[in-house]
C-alpha cells in the first residue's frame, strides 16, 4: 500500500500514525520528495481500512497494491482450487455439468428432470425451493418441502444436489444438501455469507447483478474468512444497458477470475441470456471461455414451468447438448 502524505503534514500526526501502523505490523519506508512525501507500507496490509486511512488530515491519496482479498487471492495460494462433490470434481480438468429446474415443482416433475439429467451425464441437479422472486405474488418455491423432494430425487438417481439459501434461519434444512447456493441477490448479505463460513458445505455463490469482480471476490472472502475456502463462483450476467437479453452473460470474467483467485469458476447461461434459445450457444461458449462448470436449467415442459420457463431448455435439448459441452471441453 502506498500513502502520499499532503505538503508539509503536521509531524505529531505522522508520527502517531506510524506508531499506530508499527502495531499493525506494518513498517514504514519514507521517500521525501521536493513536493510530496510518500510511504510505502511494508507487510501485510490486507486488513489495514484504506479509507480511514483516506480520511486523515495529513493523507492525500492512499493506494493498494495488493488485493485486499487475501484468501480467495491467487498471489498466496497458486494451485487451484479443487472441490469434490459426489463423483465429480470442480476446478480440475473435468466439466461439471449442473442440471435441473429453475425451481422444484412436484414429486413428478423433479424426478422426472433428476432421472433424465443423469441419464444424459449431468453431474449434480439443481433446483430451488425457496425462490428469490421480484414480485411477491409469484411463485415463492416449495421451501421445506422441495428440499424433501430434492433429497428424494437425490436418493433415486444418487445426483448430489444444489439448492439455494436466501435466510440463516433456512439452514438446518440444508443437512442433506451437497452444495449450498447464494443467489445474485444475496451476494452482498454479508451475514448470511459469514454464516455458511462457519459451516463445511461448499456454497455456491453467484454474482451479483451489479457486482465487480472484485466486490464479487470479496464476498468469496467474507465466507472464507470464517473457515470455509470451499467457494465455487457462478457468473449468471450483469444488468447492462441491453435489454434484449435478460443480463449480459460476462464470459470476460472467467479467464479474468482464473488469473485472480484459486476458486473454481462456473457459468449460467440460462440466467446470463433469459432466453432458452440462446443458452445452448452460451454454454458452449462457457466451456470455451475456460470455465470449470455450468449450470442449465431444464425443465421436462418448459411452457408449463412455474419460474422461469422461457429460459429453460428441455430434457431433449439437454441430452443433445451435453455430449457437444464435453466434447469441447476434451477438445480444450
Ligand atoms: C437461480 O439460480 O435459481 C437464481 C435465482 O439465479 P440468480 O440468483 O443468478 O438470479
Ligand atoms: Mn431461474
Amino acid at each position: 500500500m502506498i500513502l502520499i502524505l499532503k505538503k508539509n503534514p503536521d509531524m505529531k500526526a505522522c508520527e502517531e500514525l506510524k506508531e499506530w501502523l508499527g502495531k499493525q505490523h506494518v513498517t514504514v519506508k519514507e521517500t521525501v520528495g521536493k513536493e510530496r512525501t510518500i510511504w510505502g507500507l511494508l507487510g501485510d496490509t490486507s486488513e489495514i481500512d484504506a479509507d480511514r486511512l483516506k480520511a486523515l488530515k495529513i493523507v492525500e491519496s492512499v493506494k493498494r497494491m495488493e488485493e485486499p482479498y487475501k484468501k480467495a487471492s491467487r498471489h498466496l495460494h497458486e494451485e487451484d482450487t479443487k472441490i469434490r462433490v459426489g463423483d465429480v470434481t470442480i476446478g480440475g480438468e473435468e466439466l461439471c455439468v449442473i442440471a435441473g429446474p429453475c425451481s422444484v415443482e412436484t414429486k413428478d416433475q423433479i424426478l422426472k428432470v433428476a432421472e433424465s439429467v443423469r441419464r444424459s451425464g449431468a453431474n449434480i441437479l439443481r433446483g430451488g425451493a425457496f425462490k428469490p422472486r421480484t414480485s411477491p405474488y409469484s411463485f415463492q418455491g416449495k421451501q421445506e418441502e422441495g428440499i424433501r423432494l430434492l433429497e428424494m430425487a437425490k436418493e433415486q438417481t444418487g445426483l448430489p444436489i444444489v439448492t439455494e439459501i436466501m435466510e440463516i434461519s433456512q439452514l438446518p434444512l440444508f443437512e442433506n444438501v451437497d452444495i449450498i447456493q447464494v443467489g445474485a441477490r444475496n451476494m452482498q448479505n454479508f451475514a448470511l455469507l459469514k454464516e455458511l463460513g462457519m459451516q463445511h458445505k461448499p456454497v455456491l455463490l453467484k454474482r451479483g447483478m451489479n457486482a465487480t469482480y472484485e466486490e464479487w471476490l470479496m464476498s468469496a472472502e467474507y465466507i472464507m474468512a470464517e473457515g470455509n475456502e470451499q467457494v465455487i463462483l457462478c457468473e449468471r450476467g450483469i444488468r447492462t444497458f441491453e435489454t434484449y437479453t435478460r443480463n449480459t452473460l460476462d464470459l470476460t470474467a472467467v479467464p479474468v477470475l482464473k488469473k485472480l483467485t484459486h476458486l473454481p469458476i462456473i457459468v449460467d447461461p440460462s440466467h446470463g441470456t433469459g432466453r432458452a434459445d440462446l443458452v445452448p450457444d452460451m454454454a458452449l461458449a462457457s466451456v470455451a471461455s475456460g470455465a470449470h462448470g455450468v449450470m442449465i436449467e431444464v425443465h421436462p415442459d418448459p411452457e408449463h414451468a412455474w419460474s422461469d420457463g422461457e429460459q429453460s431448455i428441455s430434457t431433449e435439448e439437454f441430452a443433445k447438448l451435453n455430449p457437444r459441452l464435453q466434447g469441447l471441453r476434451q477438445w480444450m
